[in-house]
């Protein structure tokens, strides 16, 4: 089963992977000018094969790669690589400096282990070739010690450093893992993405006839692109000549992956239902400005302005709203919820969390009091009955809550106005649910996409977006701080508290159980309290919480009657306190990057200078990818910038939390330098929207919702 680890998601999601992974576009034609077929013809269902299939892959290797989502040998063919190595110059072992990464190939000498300390292992062993002999040394992989036998021939690539010639890769046989440009995989500890680079070696060299083109010829790949044939494409992208080569095929990929998913978007796009029109803005939305303790922006504005036009209009709003964290988003829902309750009628804020419906209702309750505008939170747990009463009554005006609100049969006595922020938290169930009640629907994304991209994942949305946050803003200052020095990351916690701000400590072990959970914030505030923070007034916050004692905490954080929140990633969104100005992130490198751009995101919301510390367990211990991940967050504030890099990062799978918005699973496209791909693809499924042709017939089915693995 081709799309069986791809989880969470609405359908497009599952039609686009399948159709990217697994060439479920069907029998097209077997493409211009490659290399014969390795065997018979191309049979695109053979890639929905097991990986046991492989030549060399048995039931436990199998049973490795499944965690890595490989399971189809389309799986592992479409996996993008991660990197490649850089091109390194071979030379003669006498001429070695310090310095640049090079080559060097010999045979091998005496080999010995070291444990300087404990985690780490030095091997170290003698290669000699016809100009001189040299230490080479390799890090925390014992093992080979007993694998390398000496006289066997090597070549490695590193770099002459303290501890000789330190290695980061090598090869015994064929130039594999030291070619220039050899792809690198995202691994896991059981399977090396040196072994991953042999199996696919393996999987193209039995399947690569069995990637066919599968759009028109002549439309495919559109020659002013000067793309190559998909099946040319798939064998450079893993095994390129140089990174030019890499890129090309990187884009011929994509594409496809744009003309299907342009293809099911298309297909899937509803008739909205008629709606009611609303009367411009009056006294109270007036008020509502005046009341604002700030200017709105220019961006605020604009976004003010496009719902006026929307809302005049008997057909419902269908307006996403993207801002980054921080950028002002609230201030806009509000906007759009006072104007229904102008009209007469109810507005609704729908929030991933029960945190977030309760901070939001604490903000917006503050402010419908001084507008006498009644105002409710309806969750799962909180009062629901009393609050649901209100709802169906009409008594209250604006409902501020979880998907509860449009659960259980909830009948709002008329709603005119939808805000859902954090929209791609929520699945298309719920968005659909809610669409039936028909309101105006203002959607609120933090997750940033280009507008190009987001006009065809969305289809009959209208984009507005906040490109700039308010201007009082500075940006957040990041620093990566090392375990070992924790004490001056909290020494550097309590100078704010001292001047009167306040933090945040966020507590790691994100794989546990609530209740674990739970306990370990307990214990880590049980521990500031007595140690680093004691004297200051600590506030916990975990999703265990009784939604009364959550709401409570919220509340004194907010009124400053707290100086610290230790808390879990219940915070990560929308918690907004000015006031808070720093926050400690305990071992950050457990966290995926775009985690940490929200949980950052709860501090640098006022004109203080705010900072964000990182700590991580010692470097040493870390991968690449969790290095990685908290440099970029240091380099940039920037959600697109960090979009990009988590792309880059991860090589496979989803966009800055995508996961449920359709377009998650792109695995080729890139957010900002396909533009004109995508722009292309665009008018290629429009092209194709007529034609009759093997994509048309898959697109069919894909929205009749047949089995996606059966559609090869
Ligand atoms: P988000 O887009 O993440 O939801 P918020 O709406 O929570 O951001 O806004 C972040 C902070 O910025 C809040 O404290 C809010 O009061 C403040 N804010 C919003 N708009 C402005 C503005 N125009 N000028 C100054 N501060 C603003
Ligand atoms: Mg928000």
């Amino acid at each position: 089963m081709a799309a069986q680890h791809q989880t969470a998601g609405g359908p497009i999601l599952e039609e686009v992977s399948s159709l990217t992974s697994c060439e479920s576009f069907g029998a097209g034609r077997a493409g211009g000018s490659t290399p014969a077929p390795a065997r018979g013809y191309g049979q695109p269902e053979r890639l929905q094969r097991p990986l046991s299939t492989l030549p060399g892959v048995g039931p436990g290797f199998a049973r490795k790669l499944r965690p890595l989502g490989l399971v189809t040998v389309g799986d592992l063919l479409f996996r993008r690589p991660r990197r490649y190595e850089r091109a390194a110059q071979e030379v003669p072992i006498a001429s070695l400096a310090p310095g640049e990464e090079v080559a060097i190939a010999g045979v091998t000498g005496p080999i010995s282990v070291r444990r300087p300390r404990r985690g780490l292992s030095i091997v170290s062993c003698l290669v000699a070739d016809s100009s001189g002999t040299t230490s080479a040394t390799w890090f925390n992989q014992p093992w080979l010690a007993e694998q390398l036998r000496p006289g066997t021939r090597v070549r490695l690539r590193g770099k002459r450093g303290r501890y000789g010639f330190e290695v980061r890769a090598f090869d015994t046989g064929e130039t594999r893992a030291t070619a220039d440009f050899a792809p690198v995989y995202g691994a896991s500890e059981q399977v090396s993405s040196n072994r991953l680079r042999e199996l696919v070696r393996v999987a193209l060299a039995e399947h690569a006839a069995d990637v066919l083109d599968a759009l028109p010829a002549d439309l495919d790949p559109p020659t002013d692109l000067e793309l190559p044939i998909r099946r040319d494409a798939l064998a450079a992208i893993h095994f390129p000549s140089d990174l030019a080569e890499a890129e090309r095929a990187r884009s011929r990929l994509a594409f496809d992956e744009l003309v299907a998913l342009q293809l099911a978007v298309t297909r899937s796009r509803t008739e909205l239902p008629d709606g009611r029109a609303l009367p411009p803005p009056g006294a109270l939305v007036a008020r509502f400005r005046a009341a604002l303790p700030f200017a709105p922006t220019a961006d605020q504005e604009a976004a003010f302005a496009a719902i006026d036009g929307d809302l005049a209009l008997s057909t419902p709003m269908r307006r996403l709203l993207q801002g980054d964290v921080g950028s002002g988003k609230t201030v806009v829902a509000l906007y759009a919820l006072l104007r229904a309750v102008e009209a007469g009628a109810q507005g609704a804020l729908m929030v991933p969390t029960e945190t977030l419906a309760e901070q939001h209702h604490l903000t917006i309750e503050r402010l419908c009091a001084d507008l006498d505008v009644r105002c409710v939170l309806l969750t799962s747990s909180g009062a629901a009955k009393r609050s649901r009463a209100a709802i169906e009554s009409g008594e209250a005006q604006i409902a501020v809550g979880t998907h509860a609100l449009i659960q259980r049969g909830v009948r709002f006595s008329e709603l005119a106005v939808a805000v859902v922020d954090e929209q791609h938290r929520f699945g298309v169930a719920q968005r659909e649910a809610l669409s039936e009640l028909r309101p105006h629907i203002l959607h609120m994304t933090a997750t940033p996409i280009p507008r190009s991209l987001a006009l065809t994942v969305f289809g009959e949305l209208a984009v507005t977006e906040i490109a700039k946050p308010p201007a009082n803003r500075k940006p957040i200052i990041t620093a990566w701080v090392g375990a070992e020095r924790s004490g001056a990351a909290y020494e550097r916690l309590r100078t704010h508290l001292a001047a009167g701000r306040q933090a945040y400590v966020v507590c790691p072990l994100i794989d546990a159980s609530e209740l674990r959970l739970a306990r370990a914030v307990e214990a880590e505030a049980e521990r500031l309290r007595d140690g680093e923070l004691s004297g200051y007034r600590i506030g916990l916050l975990h999703g265990r919480l009784k939604s009364p004692e959550r709401r409570e905490v919220m509340r004194a954080f907010t009124a400053g009657e707290l100086d610290v929140l230790v808390a879990t990633t219940v915070i990560e969104v929308g918690v907004d306190v000015p006031n808070a100005t720093i926050m400690i992130v305990q071992e950050a490198d457990r966290f995926g990057l775009a985690q940490l751009h929200q949980l950052r995101g709860r501090v640098g919301r006022g004109a203080e200078q705010s900072y964000c510390l990182l700590v991580s367990r010692p470097k040493l211990d870390l991968t690449d990818g969790a290095q990685a991940r908290l440099e970029a967050l240091v380099d940039t504030t920037d959600g697109f910038e960090l979009a990009e890099r988590d792309w880059e990062l991860r090589g496979e799978g989803q966009l800055l939390g995508t996961r449920q918005s359709g377009y998650g699973n792109l695995r080729f496209a890139r957010l900002r330098r396909d533009g004109a791909l995508i722009e292309r693809s665009r008018s290629l499924a429009e092209e194709l929207q007529g034609l009759e042709g093997p994509w048309q017939q898959a697109a069919d089915e894909l929205l009749n919702g047949a089995d996606p693995a059966n559609l090869a």
